[in-house]
């Protein structure tokens, strides 16, 4: 039987309620979690790594780096077929894309958790461990770098999305789409994954790298505060395709002649960042002053993207290369190319 390795980490899958902090926080360890969950010994046989109980709120990259370092020593073994990490649902699109630019296998990584706890009506726990784990061994996922299951759908690391703060069905993939998905027990592929991004070499640690949102009546001033405050490089979610008012953009100016990284990504969740405008502020003008431009990946993936890039000491022209679109991938379906909007 295939062998499949799952680190715990914690998140809603493993909370319990306690009286005394007044609502649910990490308890239960791999072992009690896979006692929940019947049906496991028919798919592979599991080895169980624990990592901490952890909410994924409270995970830094250097614990994202550190997990990462695990599944990838799970990958290296020839008897694993696939990794599963557990974790808290919260950051599962940071974490899962991060594992995504850094590990190196052929084989699945799939990453799930829960929107309820074991004690709550509904927990999905069970179910979506029996969906990761046919995953993992799943032929159709080699090659398809990390993919987040919950709910039966496999989403791709670069695009997956917590859409909803608490329905079941709360990630998808709003760029290019799911990727397919696991029924009664088996994956169903919709789409191959695109060609993937890569942070090379492996950081030790992320730098210190900021998201902040344009909005109107907003200027450039907590891009300044955060670069007083010692940042690496910032991620600015800028409004539609790549726009922001002039005094973003002058900031942004100040940042980059003190060597500080200055990534233009959007603030939607789907779509290329443009040089379709050249108001002052527009895209055009933020490329031309040197920032670097995002592709489809939404900021909060940017974030990760630059601050492992940074980490691992990459050139700009690097960095550049993983926040764009890798070469060859397709235009995403739902998204317009030089959008007009
Ligand atoms: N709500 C979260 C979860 O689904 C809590 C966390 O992310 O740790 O696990």
């Amino acid at each position: 039987m295939a062998r499949v390795a799952m680190v715990f980490t914690g998140g809603t899958i493993s909370m319990g309620f306690d009286p005394v902090a007044g609502g649910n926080v990490p308890a239960l360890d791999g072992a009690s979690i896979l006692a929940r969950t019947p049906g496991l010994e028919t798919i592979a046989d599991i080895v169980t790594i624990d990592r901490g109980l952890t909410p994924a709120s409270h995970l830094t990259f250097e614990d994202v780096l550190a997990i990462g370092r695990v599944v990838q020593e799970a990958l290296d073994d020839s008897s694993v077929s696939g990794v599963v990490v557990v974790q808290g649902t919260d950051t599962i699109e940071e974490t899962s894309f991060a594992w995504d630019l850094v590990l190196r296998s052929a084989k699945p990584v799939i990453v799930t958790g829960a929107m309820r706890a074991p004690h709550e009506a509904g927990f999905d726990g069970p179910a979506n461990l029996r969906d990761a784990v046919a995953a993992a061994v799943s032929p159709e996922l080699r090659e398809s770098g990390v993919v987040v299951t919950l709910a039966g759908t496999l989403e791709p690391a670069d695009d997956v999305t917590k859409l909803h703060t608490s329905a079941f069905t709360s990630f998808g993939s709003p760029n290019g789409g799911t990727l397919g998905r696991v029924a009664d027990g088996r994956v169903v592929s919709e789409r191959a994954r695109g060609p993937r991004r890569r942070v090379d070499p492996v950081p030790a640690a992320g730098a210190r790298v900021h998201l902040l949102t344009a909005g109107i009546g907003t200027d450039g001033s907590l891009l300044d505060a955060a670069i007083a405050g010692g940042a690496d490089g910032i991620v600015v979610a800028a409004t539609g395709a790549g726009n922001t008012s002039p005094g973003w953009l002058a900031a942004a100016e100040r940042a980059m002649a003190a060597g500080v990284a200055v990534a233009l990504a959007s603030r939607c969740p789907a779509g290329p960042v443009s040089v379709a405008y050249a108001f002052p502020g527009g895209g055009a003008t933020w490329v031309r002053a040197g920032a670097l431009r995002v592709g489809t990946l939404c900021a909060i993936k940017a974030r990760v993207a630059l601050a492992l890039g940074l980490g691992a000491g990459m050139s700009h022209e690097a960095l550049g290369a993983v926040l764009a679109d890798p070469v060859g991938s397709e235009s995403p379906p739902r998204a317009s190319p030089e959008p007009l909007g």
